[in-house]
Formats: structure tokens, sequence, C-alpha cells
């Protein structure tokens, strides 16, 4: 893991490649010119980013591409405006000593005795492109390419190239065959909503988008692919939020004759040589828990280890309680250090959310100090608890004069998920706070829950997530052992998001059919979802693995962004449009009548 905040590296235009960049017009980038260049007549081209009139005759002009800036001293009466293109031909010249400015790569330079051509002319721009925070984000979506001048989406886009390329040399340097699967499909079994596309020459039928290319690499194997990957645009139609989009990418992979280990290390190869060419840093081992145990300490499958206040667990300490508010199956709790301070407003606040997210109460003690350096707890509820019931407490949760401690008491599921969000409220740092702490998350169980109408389980991953091998046997048990069914499923979680999750697949028909009658599949509706993954199956195939992670929340967890929106080119807006194309937009009645489609009124005409 590493500790230092997260830094990743200037993108660094390496000598290579600024060979290269030359063309008809331009000799130099404007971000490439040092002392070492005092005494060249260059020629460079960019968009005006600043521009002061000295006199009649001096004008400083600050020009920008994407490699950075450089100023140039030109005749002030050049009629030249924000964003202009220019091409500037002149003389490198070394400033002197008191106006070099050491926040600029350039800075110890100029250009001088310029000749300028302007390329091309530009109206005023909207928003101020250096003031990124001024500026409400529909306005910057609504102009992107403007926002795309802008330094920080030039280094969020360009690490995002960078990271792109060092998932593509690991996979490859382990023998991963990159495969494109198609964007017109049937439905995939992720469980999200799909995307479909109407068929012309079939009207009335229609075509999935992907929610993943998972069908298809699992054919990949039983077409003797080996190890496949793909960066992958996948689409689910699903509510809209910081980290999540209409469309992502992932990085998607599977691998033949592959157990749980093999998938774990080479994605985990491919994750250190992403974090090594972001930040030059070296990550280790990732280290592994297993569901339950994130489940209990952390009340989360994505725990976020940065930070401590674990839940406790108390259930023991009040089994012989008097008070009805811990008749319950499980309580737990949380220590959080200082908390005594809190003021009741918050502690009124909390208790508020942690209804909202399903407790019937929480319960609240701040500890204070009492006599002979023992503590007392001060509390609604401290009357109601016996001295052994406060002293087994303390003992064990370690509190000490200026803790406070927040109790939840209900089913186990309920208790964990309000805690664990409670913990996520009071102490979560900023994303790009406390280094990167990736984290395996193994043993998912194989369903999440059991419905309640209909008494079957619901899949926790995809229907195709093999058992783990000892609890084959609980498959044909009780509710409340198919609970108990550990998957071969794991998640890779970083600073508490879900980067990215897999599976060992079910690979034999006796297995998978069992999981499709648990799941209330039949066989027809097997046979119609997934009939040609099941006949596929029948002709050999090889025991495979594999998993995906997103791309997009990587890149912005490596660059410190909060929002998958500032690492993506041309992302839509919370509510799923997109201001600059105006997309989702009405189409023709002609189009319409060509795919067979009549609308119905909308709810609002
Ligand atoms: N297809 C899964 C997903 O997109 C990942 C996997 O199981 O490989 O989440």
């Amino acid at each position: 893991m590493t500790d230092s905040p997260l830094s990743p590296r200037p993108v660094v235009f390496s000598d290579d490649v600024l060979e290269h960049l030359p063309t008809h017009l331009r000799t130099n980038m404007c971000g490439e010119l040092r002392p070492e260049h005092v005494g060249r007549t260059v020629s460079v081209c960019g968009w005006v980013s600043s521009r002061r009139v000295h006199s009649e005759h001096l004008a400083f002009v600050d020009l920008r591409d994407y490699t950075g800036l450089v100023q140039c001293v030109v005749d002030g009466a050049a009629d030249l405006r924000s964003e202009y293109v220019v091409r500037v031909t002149g003389t490198v010249v070394a400033r002197e000593e008191q106006w070099i400015n050491p926040k600029l790569a350039t800075g110890e330079v100029e250009l001088a005795d310029c000749t300028v051509e302007v390329l091309s002319v530009a109206e005023p721009p909207p928003f101020q492109l250096d003031e990124r925070h001024e500026t409400d984000e529909t306005i910057r979506l609504r102009y992107r390419y403007l926002d795309l001048r802008r330094a920080q989406m030039q280094r969020n886009l360009r690490t995002r190239a960078t990271i792109n390329s060092a998932i593509r040399r690991a996979m490859e340097s382990q023998g991963f065959l990159e495969v494109e699967t198609p964007m017109l499909i049937a439905s995939t079994p992720e469980g999200a909503r799909d995307f479909v596309v109407p068929s012309r020459l079939k009207p009335g039928s229609f075509y999935a988008l992907p929610q993943s290319p998972q069908l298809f690499k699992q054919l990949c194997m039983v077409g003797g692919i080996d190890r496949y990957f793909q960066i992958a645009r996948c689409l689910r139609d699903e509510d809209l939020r910081a980290d999540r989009q209409f469309e992502f990418m992932q990085l998607d992979a599977e691998m033949s004759f592959a157990s749980q280990d093999d998938v774990l290390s080479a994605i985990s190869t491919t994750v250190a040589a992403v974090v090594e060419a972001v930040t030059g840093e070296t990550i280790g081992e990732i280290p592994r828990m297993t569901w339950m145990e994130a489940a209990e300490r952390f009340g989360s499958d994505k725990p976020d280890v940065r930070f401590g206040l674990e839940l406790i667990e108390l259930t023991d300490v009040f089994t012989a309680t008097e008070f009805n508010a811990f008749k319950a199956p499980c309580i737990k709790g949380i220590r959080v250090p200082g908390g005594a301070e809190f003021t009741r407003s918050r502690l009124d606040e909390l208790t508020d959310r942690a209804k909202r997210w399903g407790a019937k109460g929480l319960v609240w003690m701040r500890v204070k100090p009492a006599d002979a350096g023992s503590v007392e707890l001060d509390s609604p509820v401290a009357k109601f608890l016996s001295d052994d019931e406060k002293a087994a407490l303390v003992a064990a949760t370690e509190a000490v004069d200026g803790d406070l401690l927040l109790l939840v008491a209900d089913e186990r599921p309920k208790v964990r998920h309000v805690l664990g969000l409670l913990r996520l409220d009071i102490g979560r740092p900023p994303v790009n706070e406390g280094g990167l702490n990736f984290l395996w998350v193994v043993d998912f169980p194989l369903f999440e829950s059991v419905d309640e109408a209909t008494g079957r389980p619901v899949s926790a991953h995809h229907p195709f997530t093999m058992p783990h091998e000892d609890d084959f046997g609980l498959l044909d048990g009780s509710p409340e052992d198919l609970l108990g069914v550990r998957s071969q499923a794991y998640d890779l979680v970083l600073n508490g998001w879900e980067l990215g999750s897999g599976s060992v697949r079910i690979h034999r028909a006796d297995i998978q059919q069992r999981v499709f009658e648990l799941l209330g599949i039949s066989k027809e509706e097997a046979q119609l979802k997934f009939g040609f993954l099941l006949d596929a199956f029948r002709f050999g195939p090889p025991p495979h693995a594999g998993f995906a992670f997103g791309i997009d929340r990587l890149v912005a967890l490596l660059v410190g962004e909060e929002n998958i929106r500032e690492v993506i080119a041309f992302p839509k807006t919370q509510s799923g449009a997109d201001p600059l194309t105006q997309a989702p937009t009405d189409i023709d009645p002609a189009q319409l009548a060509e795919l067979g489609l009549r609308l119905l009124p909308r709810a609002a005409d």
C-alpha cells in the first residue's frame, strides 16, 4: 500500500514524443522551452491564454498548448484576444533574474522578437478557462471542448490514456489476448436495466447494448482463446451518481484453467503496473479480507480501511439485559475517539440518519471521567443498564474519557448496514487522502438474500458464479443454509470504492442447472436467455474464471477526483443528458415508422 497523498506525476512529455511533435507550422511545443533553447528561433502554435498590454509596442502574451504555457513578447498593437489561435515565431531568450517565474515550467525563458500569425479567431469564451470552480458544471459540459483546454482536464485525460496503455501492456505481457466483442447483442445477466436498440430488419425486435461482455468472454474460453481481455464499453440504464454513468469502461478479463488465486494475481499485477505508471509508487501485495470479516468489522462489502471506527461486537454483553431496546439478535457499536464533544444537535442528526437507514434507533453514550481513574457513561439510556453491563461495555469497546459510543440493536444485517454507513458519515477522509488502500474482498455469499414473496434466493453476483466447493452440500438445504453458501466471487476495493468484481465460473452443467433451479430460472427461461452459452458448454468448456474493473473509477481515484465525470471526455449529467449534443433527442417520425415503432403520448403532453 502507499501512504503518501495521491499524487499523480505531472504528465511527462518524453523527448521521444517531443521529437515527433513538430509540424509544418511549429518547430516546438509551448511547454517545452527551457534555458537550453536560448538563442534558437522557434515557431510555436496554440491558444492565447492571456494578454497584458504594456504600451503601444509591448505586450506579453501567454501562449498555451497541451504541454504548457510560454510567454511571448509581442507588438502591443497586435489584435490578439483570449483563445485566438496563433502561430508565434520568435527567439528564445533568458528572462532577467527578477522576471523568472518559478511557478511556470518555461518560467526562465520567453520568446522575443515575435512575429504573430492569427490562424483562427475566437469569440470570448463563456467562462474563464482557468477558474473551474466558479463555473457551473452544466456550462462546462455544454462547452466541453473549451473545458477540455483547461490544464486539469488535460491532465486527467492524459493520465487516463497512460492508465489504458499500462493496462494493455500489463495484460499482454501476461499472455492475455485483446478481443473485441459486439455492441448489439441479446441481453446480458448483470442485473441492471438494458439499453435497447430497435431492429429495422426485424421490426418489433430489439438488440440490447452490453451491460458487460460477460457471456462473450465465456464463449471465448470455450473457443480456446485461453486468456481474453478487453478495455470494454459497458452500458447500464441505472440512475446516475458521482461514481456512475450510463456508459463506462471496464478492464474485462477471463482466464482458462484458472483459479481465484490465478485471477487475483494477474489483476493485482496489472493494477500495480497502473499505479506505478501514474504515481511511480509500488503498491506491494494487495491484502485480502473475507466478505464476512468486512461485513462484521466495517459493515460493508467495500470497506474503506483508511480509518478506524470499526464495528465492535457487543451482543454477548447484553444477553441478559432488562433494557427492551437491547433485546435483539445482534448489538454492535462504534467508539468515536473525542466524540463526547459532539453537540446534542449533531447526535440528534446522527440518530435521524440511523433511522433513515433502517435502524429502530441509535443509542449514544458519552464517556466521562469518574472516580478513581475509571469512566462513567453519560446517556439517556444509562439508567436502564446494570453496572455489570456498563463495565463490560467499557471493557469491550476499550472506551476512554472523551469517547462517544454509538450502538445499534437489531437483526445482524441491519446492524452492520446502519453502523457501516454511520462509520463513513463520521470518519471518512476525502478521496485523495491516506494513500491508496487496495483490498481484495473474497468469499462473497452466493446469494445476497431470500426473496420473501417467492422464497427464492437472489443471486449476489451473476448466475454463472461457482459456489465454494466446501459449500456444495448446502445447495440442497434450507433458506438459512442457502444464505450461508459462499461463492468463489471476489471484489477489488480501493479506498472504499468498489473497483470491480469477478468470479470462478460454473462450467459443469449439473451445478449450473441446480443454481438456475434455486434462482427460479426455469429450463425454458435459461434456454431462452442464455441458451447459446449453455449450448456452447455442451462442447467442452474449460474451467475458467474472470474479473472486470471500472477504469473510470480507478482513474478518478488516481487523479484525486471525487466525480468520475472529471475523467471522462464527454460525460452525461446526473439526469442522463448531454448538454453539448442535447442527447437524448426526439427522432424523426420517418425513422420511427421504419423501425415499426409508434410513441405513446408523453406523461406531460
Ligand atoms: N461481468 C462482471 C461485471 O461486469 C464481471 C465479471 O464477473 O467478470 O461486473
